[in-house]
């Protein structure tokens, strides 16, 4: 086994520490619920950082202040853990964050300047609890969400390798009396270097992956915002096309349908020309919403161009799709916009054609689009649909 200097290990933490501050410093984003997480951690490793500091004291490693370090990590700790929950979507009203934090202060402060047992104990204790809560709080919110990203794993990973080291001194303090090593971490000789070189690289790999993670999340709004229409926030065409595209490659492998709905806004002109473009632009907001309500989570909406929606519908047999665009039509035609100079009824044509095997989303696309122009030469509001 190679030779540890435990101390030597604190230094290192706390210099990842400051590092870890700095990369926190670096991001810049428009979520606030981001930019508290990013408050939360840069605090969490500046306290975290004073293991660093304790190097500078007028002689090599005093006691007293690797104690204050001590004290300090302790609270950099439940920081990190309201952090994670901020992070992750969890209020925590501010003022508990704050209360636990310096609870935790003050148990490791009040513990330092009683007996040396006292100490080690307390130590144990208070950071397997934060540090335990810390990997819960990760692996609650990996098995609640949709997918495990590798960065929230290995988040995960980390605040688990955090909490097996003060799992493990709290059960060699209760199982190993004294004598107690001066720099406060006890553990079996075998452990000790391993548990070490975690500690020394725990801050560092926490601050690079939860960089990674807000990067992660910075681009998914990019991608959803890149895929979506401004007006109306259904997908874009572009949106339409990706995804539509990845629903129609998944479908070969399922046995189900997928319908295509082009959906038209009648005499949509009429209705500018009336009241205007800005309330035409908000009938338009109201028409997808009206759609948006009347369709399962699965289907896809987006707007084809002006006032003319697409969906893809994927369905187990035919005839329900011919249903679901029928209701379509009809809730649309009996919601009328209540607008800014009064409720405007309004009506949408509909075609709807069946993704075949062979045939491209392009192709798909064009013979809805030609049965939409029949819905409208043979009067509007109504729907035609390809033989099923
Ligand atoms: P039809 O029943 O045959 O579909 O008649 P229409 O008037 O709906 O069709 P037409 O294609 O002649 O006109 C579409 C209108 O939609 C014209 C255009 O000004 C309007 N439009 C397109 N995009 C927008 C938009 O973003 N906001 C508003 N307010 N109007 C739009
Ligand atoms: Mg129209
Ligand atoms: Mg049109």
């Amino acid at each position: 086994m190679w030779h540890v200097d435990p101390f030597s290990c604190y230094a290192v933490a706390g210099a990842g520490s400051l590092v870890g501050l700095g990369l926190m410093s670096l991001v810049r984003t428009d979520q606030p619920r981001v930019r508290q997480a990013l408050t939360l951690y840069r605090w969490a490793f500046a306290c975290m950082s004073g293991l660093f500091l304790m190097h500078f004291g007028p002689e090599p490693w005093q006691p007293d202040l690797l104690k204050v370090a001590i004290g300090l990590s302790g609270m950099g700790v439940a920081l990190l853990a309201w952090a994670f929950r901020q992070l992750n979507g969890r209020r925590t009203p501010p003022r508990l964050g704050l209360v636990l934090t310096l609870l935790v202060g003050l148990v490791l402060f009040a513990a330092a300047w009683s007996t040396p047992e006292r100490y080690v104990q307390a130590i144990g204790f208070v950071f397997a609890l934060t540090s335990v809560a810390l990997a819960g709080e990760q692996g609650w919110f990996i098995l609640r969400g949709p997918q495990i990203t590798r960065s929230e794993a290995s988040l995960l990973l980390a605040a688990s390798g955090s909490a097996f080291i003060w799992v493990s001194m709290s059960w060699h303090v209760l199982t190993v009396p004294g004598p107690y090593a001066p720099y406060w971490l006890h553990l079996p000789d075998w452990l000790l270097p391993w548990c070490c070189l975690m500690l020394a690289l725990l801050p560092l790999s926490v601050a690079s992956v939860v960089f990674a993670i807000i990067n992660e999340r910075l681009n998914q709004q990019l991608r959803a915002r890149a895929l979506s229409d401004d007006l109306t926030g259904a997908l874009s065409r572009r949106g339409l096309r990706e995804l539509g595209e990845r629903m129609l490659a998944q479908q070969q492998r399922q046995p189900r349908d997928i319908a295509v709905l082009m959906v038209d806004a009648d005499h949509f002109k009429a209705i500018n020309d009336r009241h205007g473009h800005l309330v035409g632009d908000d009938v338009l907001r109201h028409l997808t919403q009206t759609l948006r309500d009347n369709l399962r989570v699965d289907a896809l909406l987006a707007r084809y161009g002006g006032e003319e929606f697409t969906v893809l519908l994927p369905v187990r047999q035919r005839d329900e799709a011919l249903k679901v665009a029928e209701r379509l039509r009809d809730t649309v035609a009996r919601s009328p916009c209540e607008s800014r100079s009064g409720p405007i009824p309004i009506t949408v044509s509909i075609g709807v054609s069946y993704h075949g095997p062979g045939s491209t989303l392009e192709d798909d696309l064009s013979r809805a689009d030609a049965l939409l122009y029949r819905a409208k030469a043979e009067g509007r509001n109504r729907v035609v649909a390809e033989a099923a």
